[in-house]
């Protein structure tokens, strides 16, 4: 008999973040220690570096026993060597105790090495300036708790919270995640519902032992420890529905209409070229948002603009003549970017995030600007620019727009100049919505949401207060009813829009277009076709 049946099965309560079931052992992750986004006294800025430091160290210690290649392991060595001299880090540690905070200081110290290094006369010493910076952002990702712990496939991963890059370099094959912290419209929640993930929140994971055996069931908000034999059967059950489920989902690959004949146009949300495997471009009306900063997330480099225009030409050419909405990077928030994001911001999601950081980091925006300009000419592309929050900064992107197609003119490439729109997502732009210069919008219910009712998207504690309330959708209506004077188009693709149950309220408001978590089609397609009319 399985030795496992004679353990009594506790259940765990969450909350559903992304629906689903897996089964498999729990593996917790380490809590990082050091949040950057809190505010810290210099003993405790003090503290995180020397914890950074010797973490890093560690960590370089059992990738150079494991690499068995000798040039990597002399640049491993180097870097190991440099961690161990006291004189690296001086310079950081007496602006900690200046006031500075660990991750600027250490940055402040690093940067003009890096720069040393870099002007050096001697071949040798210029590319060890790749190695001290892969050093520096190695040590500023111990610090925001990013460390790069493995973690195996097919298990269940239980965390106090997790980044997006991590989630991203995670093999998710029959896994699942559970975390204490997050919402269901946190970024990984996001990502854990494009990718198929099940997923929980809100769970007190101190409690969870390492290696037992679990099921987690992301549609209920339940995991359950030692699951009897009873639940195993009915995990098999589930799979096999889910399965059967995944094939309902081609019939409805025509375009959606309501029971009234009325076509409603339903896109997909994407952050890569990974969802479109296996997607039927026939089955959506384009994509209607496409997150680039998750293509810049758990890299040691920036992509280049080569790299970037090669996947946006790709998921040009995949759509084959239907729109492709591509947001600029949108960095910060709850997706910080190791070397381009301000990990001292102390609250980021008020902080210099989106379009904000874009405008003020212009070398890396002109990059991506300039693959979006030659990747409009593969096909039917749209750009849009997360954020924005006043008309002069969309004015400020179109001019940073116009200059980049104009260079590349000059350079005889190819380009061309796609229709530029906007997010809505910050409630001053859809109060004023009249004054900005956007060819379309796109409305972002996530932040939308959590800046109306003033509540995180990421406290799992004002879940109820980060609804959508009768303020959201009467915003939502306002940009809805603009965009239908002025000749515009509205799509909506925050989650709301992936969201059966509210399909309804949201046509009742005019919106017409969607834009959903590829996983979302199905349901959000089968819930328009039975919607009549407003109620009376
Ligand atoms: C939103 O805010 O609704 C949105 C789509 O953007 P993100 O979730 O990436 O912030
Ligand atoms: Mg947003």
């Amino acid at each position: 008999m399985d030795r496992r049946t004679h353990r009594a099965a506790h259940r765990v309560e969450g909350r559903s973040a992304a629906p689903g079931i897996a089964l498999g052992p729990l593996v917790r992750l380490a809590v990082a220690k050091h949040d950057a986004r809190q505010h810290r006294s210099a003993a405790e800025e003090h503290q995180a570096l020397v914890d950074a430091l010797a973490a890093s160290k560690v960590a370089l210690t059992v990738l150079a026993r494991e690499v068995g290649d000798t040039d990597a392991e002399a640049i491993l060595s180097f870097q190991i060597a440099l961690l161990e001299d006291d004189n690296l880090a001086a310079p950081a540690f007496a602006l900690i105790s200046g006031g500075a905070a660990a991750s600027r200081a250490w940055r402040a110290a690093i940067d003009p090495q890096i720069a040393s290094y870099d002007t050096a006369d001697d071949p040798f010493f210029r590319a060890r300036a790749s190695d001290l910076r892969d050093l520096r952002d190695r040590v500023r990702r111990q610090m925001a708790g990013e460390a790069d712990q493995a973690v195996p496939a097919g298990v269940i991963v239980a965390a106090d919270d997790m980044p997006p890059s991590m989630f991203l370099t995670t093999d998710w094959r029959d896994g699942g995640l559970v975390l204490r912290r997050g919402s269901p419209s946190s970024h990984v929640a996001i990502l854990a519902r494009s990718r198929g993930v099940p997923m929980i929140v809100g769970v007190d994971v101190d409690h969870l032992e390492d290696d037992k055996d679990a099921m987690l069931d992301g549609d209920a908000g339940l995991l359950i420890v030692d699951p009897d034999s009873d639940m195993r059967a009915i995990y098999s059950r589930r799979r096999a529905e889910q399965a059967d489920v995944r094939q309902a989902v081609g019939s409805f690959s025509g375009p959606a209409l309501t029971a009234s004949g009325e076509v409603v146009r339903v896109m997909i949300n994407v952050t890569g070229l990974a969802e479109l495997k296996g997607l039927d471009p026939a089955h959506v009306d384009g994509i209607g948002l496409m997150r680039t900063e998750f293509l810049f997330q758990g890299r040691e480099k920036l992509p280049t603009e080569e790299e970037q225009y090669q996947i946006y030409k790709r998921m040009v050419e995949w759509a084959a003549g239907k729109p492709v909405t591509i947001r600029t990077l949108d960095a910060g928030g709850d997706k910080p970017i190791a070397g381009l994001t301000e990990p001292g911001d102390i609250n980021p999601f008020l902080g210099v995030r989106g379009v904000r950081l874009s405008l003020r980091h212009l070398d890396v925006f002109r990059e991506q600007l300039r693959a979006l300009v030659r990747a409009a000419t593969a096909g039917n592309l749209k750009v849009m620019i997360p954020m924005v929050t006043v008309p002069e900064e969309l004015d400020q992107c179109r001019t940073l727009f116009e200059q980049a197609l104009e260079e590349l003119n000059r350079e005889g490439q190819n380009a061309k100049m796609p229709p530029l729109g906007m997010m809505v997502e910050v409630p001053a732009a859809a109060l004023t919505i009249e004054d900005f210069n956007a060819d379309f919008f796109s409305i972002g219910s996530n932040d939308l949401i959590q800046y109306v009712a003033a509540a995180s998207r990421d406290e799992p504690q004002l879940a109820d207060l980060a609804r959508p309330s009768r303020a959201v959708f009467g915003l939502i209506r306002r940009v809805v009813d603009y965009a239908d004077r002025s000749g515009r188009e509205t799509s909506l693709c925050g989650d709301l829009a992936g969201d059966p149950e509210q399909v309804a309220a949201l046509l009742d408001q005019g919106l017409r277009t969607f834009s959903v978590a590829p996983g979302a089609l199905g349901p959000v397609k089968a819930a328009i076709s039975r919607y009549s009319g407003p109620a009376a």
